[in-house]
């Protein structure tokens, strides 16, 4: 491909795409009498995670899933939410569970993820489906992020088979299941996963035939550390002011897109590429615990 034309993978296009195969998966339920159900629990007033909250419940609505939004207050007691989520776990119209992050400061987040049932975790957080991914069982539940940016790379027909990847960032959310998620028999990447501490990032990052950003911190990654034709994955939603916007606000990724992107093969744009995949795997994880149920 010619490298000074990039295709920009569209995220908005093939998330409406798995979000219609979900459409078509909660229908053919629903003749067995099955509603796939998901709850999504809020704790406190946060303002994106409103929005992000209000969006998987519309989102819902639009495939024909039962939704459930449980909205606590910022005091809610650790052993109250726990009690919540006891409760969710044990209705059967809930197939999948969220509680949104980041929950207040009062709030031990690592516990509230173990009190999920794991055959309810849509997040793909607790430690018995980190283990299903770790070890390729495909009755686990995957991060949505990463699953999206998989399916973001399948759709292009980007071959994974060999390659050289580069993940930047080791979170539990996106670096380290995306990383496991290329190294696997699926995949079969040769993946170096970088972080805070990695020595010479940028000689790290030119090694790579796909380089997958996931650290928030805006247009760090710029052109010299990019190999010519490589494929650039950008997760990162940062806010960056700008007074010429009536937000106040622009987002932008951790790949600084106008000089990296002529370099490129492939590269996801922000806000449009990995955004909007993240809900619709959620949704195809939600259709997976109601058919696992
Ligand atoms: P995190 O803060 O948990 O992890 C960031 C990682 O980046 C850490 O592992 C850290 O080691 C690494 N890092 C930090 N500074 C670095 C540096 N200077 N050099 C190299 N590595 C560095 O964040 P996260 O939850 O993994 O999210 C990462 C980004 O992705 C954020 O911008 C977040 O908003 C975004 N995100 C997007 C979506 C989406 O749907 N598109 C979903 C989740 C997260």
């Amino acid at each position: 491909m010619d490298p000074h034309t990039p295709k920009i993978l569209d995220g908005k296009a093939v998330a409406a795409r798995v979000l219609e195969e979900c459409r078509a998966g909660a229908a053919e339920l629903a003749a067995r009498g099955i509603t796939p159900g998901l709850a999504v629990v809020l704790v406190g007033e946060d303002p994106a995670s409103q929005v992000y909250v209000a969006s998987k419940v519309r989102t819902c609505g639009e495939l024909g899933y039962f939704s459930r939004k449980i909205v606590l207050p910022a005091a809610t007691s650790q052993a109250e939410l726990l009690e919540v989520v006891a409760s969710l776990n044990a209705d059967p119209a809930i197939h999948g569970i969220l509680v949104q992050s980041p929950p207040p400061p009062h709030i031990d987040e690592e516990a509230v993820v173990r009190a999920i049932d794991p055959r309810k975790d849509v997040d793909g957080f607790h430690p018995e489906n980190v283990a299903k991914l770790a070890l390729e069982d495909p009755t686990g539940f995957v991060p949505c992020t990463p699953a999206g940016c998989m399916v973001l790379l399948e759709s292009a027909g980007i071959v994974t088979q060999g390659a050289e990847a580069v993940v930047i960032g080791r979170s539990m959310i996106v670096g380290k299941p995306m990383a496991l998620l290329l190294v696997s028999k699926k995949a079969n990447a040769t993946v170096t996963i970088a972080h805070s501490r990695s020595r010479d990032l940028p000689a790290i990052c030119r090694r790579a035939d796909i380089l997958v950003a996931a650290v928030g911190r805006p247009e760090m990654v710029r052109a010299d550390w990019v190999k010519p034709g490589a494929v650039v994955i950008d997760v990162g939603i940062n806010r960056i002011e700008d007074s010429t916007r009536k937000s106040g606000y622009r987002l932008t990724g951790d790949v600084a897109f106008d000089e990296v992107a002529p370099l490129c093969s492939a590269i996801t744009p922000v806000p449009g590429g990995v955004g909007p995949m993240t809900i619709a795997m959620l949704m195809r994880n939600t259709l997976q615990a109601a058919r696992q149920a």
